[in-house]
């Protein structure tokens, strides 16, 4: 059960695991950590990081205290601090011949569909080239308004968006107990979480107000997106050593179960809420090839109908004008318009440029 069938995996780790209150770099824990996504990656798992540390990082290079930063100045050392993090994981992780890469996201990537749709093409993308995203908000470019402010809500949409069947928090503490265990002796942790209900939402909001970090309420929101993604998470103590070994053996942590199938929500995520903006014709071929589970390629297209553009949701017909799936485009409608009947491999001549070979990826679609 849980991380040993996972095959993609979100770890999201704080600030204070990166640096200690002395504002010391702990560069044996995170050269540990790199053993861990190596194990990881060794078992096939695809692994993407989510990394806070940017402010801390250039508080430190800057002798600053976090404390007293104004937005403007704090987006300033956001910038100074993310190229020493991104070094520091650089030099860490190339011992353990782990390679990486450096995604910062904004709000708007995450929730808008096409942005979000492309996020995901890059982290594919990434895997293929056996790279390690690492992610972290855009701190520099948003602002107070348009921030999630916290890696918690941020890993759990990249959890949500790249279809992991995992996220990890890794926090300073155990997991979600019954009770604040620093005060309270025979306070339990909470190993299994299926529901988020009124008593699990007051734990959370005391154990903010008792260790004044804030920490517990991010993440029980975090989970609550995992839960409608299809995602189980785990907040679990990121201050051991090897801390993935050590959830994989001894399970001290706190999981939340999923209230739906991954596969359900993504489908979901791809019927819901705006309306389709086009629809496409395709021949009998297409229409076996997409009840065979495949993607929907250029050669069976018939017709294009609306206009939309890349990333939009479309309906796609069969030639009786029966509705057979629908689906994230991964073309405007103009280029299918140039496009349709041709080969896969056609398709960057008449563009004019290089261009994906499916118009909707299987990945992206839901048969009807
Ligand atoms: N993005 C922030 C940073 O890298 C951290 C946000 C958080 O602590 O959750 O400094």
């Amino acid at each position: 059960m849980y991380l040993k069938d996972s095959k993609i995996i979100v770890i999201k780790i704080g600030s204070s695991l990166l640096i200690d209150d002395n504002k010391k770099v702990r560069k044996k824990w995170l050269s540990e950590f790199a053993k861990d996504i190596k194990t990881l990656k060794k078992q096939n798992k695809k692994v993407i990081i989510v990394s806070s540390g940017a402010i801390a990082m250039g508080c430190k290079k800057l002798n600053l205290n976090k404390k007293n930063l104004k937005l403007d100045k704090s987006q300033a050392v956001a910038s100074i601090g993310q190229i020493e993090l991104m070094n520091l994981f650089s030099e860490t992780f190339v011992k353990s011949k782990v390679n990486i890469s450096q995604i910062l996201l904004t709000l708007e990537d995450t929730e808008q569909r096409r942005r979000a749709l492309n996020a995901k093409r890059t982290f594919d993308n990434l895997f293929q080239l056996d790279f390690v995203p690492i992610i972290n908000e855009n701190d520099s470019i948003a602002t107070s308004e348009i921030k999630y402010g916290d890696n918690d809500r941020l890993a759990s949409r990249v959890a949500q968006i790249s279809g992991a069947d995992s996220l990890i928090l890794l926090s300073d503490v155990d997991g979600l107990y019954t009770q604040n265990p620093k005060i309270y002796k025979n306070a339990k942790l909470l190993k299994v979480i299926k529901n988020i209900d009124k008593e699990i939402e007051k734990i959370a909001t005391k154990s903010i107000s008792q260790h004044g970090t804030g920490g517990m309420k991010t993440k029980i929101d975090a989970a609550k997106i995992c839960q409608l993604s299809g995602c189980q998470m785990a907040i679990a103590n990121g201050l051991l050593i090897r801390p993935i070994k050590k959830i994989i053996e001894e399970n001290n942590c706190t999981w939340f179960l999923p209230k739906i199938s991954k596969l359900d929500a993504r489908k979901k995520w791809i019927i819901s809420s705006i309306s389709p903006k086009g629809k496409l014709i395709i021949d009998d071929g297409a229409k076996q090839a997409l009840s065979n589970g495949k993607s929907l390629l250029a050669a069976g297209i018939k017709k294009v109908f609306g206009k939309f553009g890349k990333g939009d949701h479309i309906k796609v017909l069969d030639k009786q004008n029966y509705e057979c799936a629908r689906g994230l485009s991964s073309f405007s409608s103009d280029e299918i318009l140039k496009i349709m009947g041709h080969h896969s491999k056609e398709i960057e001549k008449l563009l004019g440029y290089v261009a994906k070979s499916e118009v909707i990826h299987k990945d992206d679609m839901v048969e009807i």
